[in-house]
């Protein structure tokens, strides 16, 4: 089963649903290492988005991830907004004009849409953000992608991966962010950002499935 322009807007609904009953679990991480608001700004971000895609008719993928980018990167104030815009912005100009993504596409967006928030966050693995979630992710998909993986067990897989990810912040210092003005005070605690991209690209396997 494809990620076709019905599956990827049925998907952006459901991430908005996850993303509204994690808000709290969200802001509570982020009180823990930064100013409490992850939640609320994912949320906040995820309700315009449903806003706008529920307005649009769409022919492609990338103009989907286009409105999902500039959404996100209008409204979403913090540091989360201008990374995930960039990470959906980026995405969009990789699938642009298809109709349809397998796993090869897929995980050639999503690693466009990594580089992306490298280049504008600067963060490097270990540093206690969403790259901690996000880079594992991508390397599971590309490499189940390589093999000949369906969409469903490449997600699979980078799901997995995504989770180990986010899991692996919890005894890092962080290095980038506000969560690193607390230095090693940050020891302890699950990253926001790791965790909202594992939210995100489980959501978007559940989806997937629901479908097939
Ligand atoms: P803010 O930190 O501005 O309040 P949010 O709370 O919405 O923004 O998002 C915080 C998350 O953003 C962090 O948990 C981390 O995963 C991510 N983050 C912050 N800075 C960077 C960066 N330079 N590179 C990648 N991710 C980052
Ligand atoms: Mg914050």
């Amino acid at each position: 089963m494809n990620l076709d322009v019905q599956g990827m807007l049925k998907a952006i609904d459901a991430i908005g649903t996850t993303l509204e009953a994690h808000k709290d679990y969200l802001t509570d991480l982020d009180s823990a290492i930064g100013d409490a608001d992850h939640g609320i700004n994912m949320n906040r971000g995820f309700t315009k988005v449903r806003e706008k895609v529920s307005q649009g008719t769409y022919g492609d993928l990338g103009a989907i991830l286009k409105d999902v980018a500039m959404t996100l990167m209008s409204s979403v104030g913090g540091a989360s907004g201008p990374l995930y815009g960039t990470f959906f912005m980026r995405m969009s100009m990789k699938l642009a004009g298809l109709q349809a993504a397998d796993a090869s596409s897929l995980a050639a967006a999503m690693e466009e849409g990594l580089k992306g928030i490298v280049a504008l966050g600067k963060a490097q693995l270990e540093d206690k953000t969403m790259v901690d979630a996000l880079s594992p992710a991508v390397e599971a998909l590309k490499k189940a992608a390589g093999t000949g993986a369906s969409l469903t067990e490449a997600l699979e897989a980078a799901v997995l991966a995504a989770q180990a990810g986010m899991e692996s912040t919890v005894p890092l210092v962080a290095r980038k962010g506000r969560a690193s003005y607390l230095g090693k005070r940050s020891v302890g605690h699950q990253d926001p950002g790791a965790t909202s991209t594992y939210l995100i690209l489980s959501t978007l396997l559940m989806s997937l499935k629901e479908v097939a």
